[in-house]
């Protein structure tokens, strides 16, 4: 997928965002960038192999893997759309309010998949998106994210 066709659909889903949430459309948008599943995995996993399919960073924007098929296929647009929410999160500060990090990734992450799966009923897709590896609570007020079980997820 080129760079203006990535554009469009980021055009395209904020859209849809506005409509699943009270998110406006930003004024900038995040910069995207495919990533080989072997640079994913140099990146945010250590070098060890790993389920994310995208990340959303403040500083570096969007990294989805290359193997999405986000022409074709719309559970790989939802993963997308998760990520942008991200996007939007980040420039409104939504959540800043939230002191203790680890309480507000989590927060973060249930809105992103709210919103994502409310995407994929809205369109009539069959998959939802699990938000389950954030079923955890936080150790203590600053501390690290305690999962309660590993379940896989695709996103982050
Ligand atoms: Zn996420």
């Amino acid at each position: 997928m080129d760079q203006s066709a990535l554009v469009s659909l980021m055009v395209e889903l904020f859209a849809a965002i506005r409509l699943l949430s009270a998110y406006p459309i930003p004024a900038v948008l995040p910069e995207v960038h495919a990533l080989s599943q072997t640079e994913i995995q140099r990146r945010l996993c250590d070098g060890r192999p790993c389920r994310i399919k995208a990340f959303y960073h403040p500083d570096a924007g969007v990294l989805v893997d290359e193997t999405l098929d986000l022409q074709n296929d719309a559970f790989d647009r939802s993963i997308l759309l998760h990520e942008l929410v991200h996007h939007l999160q980040k420039t409104t500060d939504k959540f800043g309010i939230v002191r203790s990090f680890c309480s507000r990734r989590i927060s973060e992450e249930l809105e992103a998949y709210e919103i994502q799966n409310r995407y994929l009923s809205e369109i009539h897709a069959s998959r939802r998106a699990l938000a389950a590896g954030w079923a955890g609570k936080c150790a203590d007020d600053d501390g690290a994210f305690k999962p309660v079980a590993s379940a896989p997820y695709n996103g982050d």
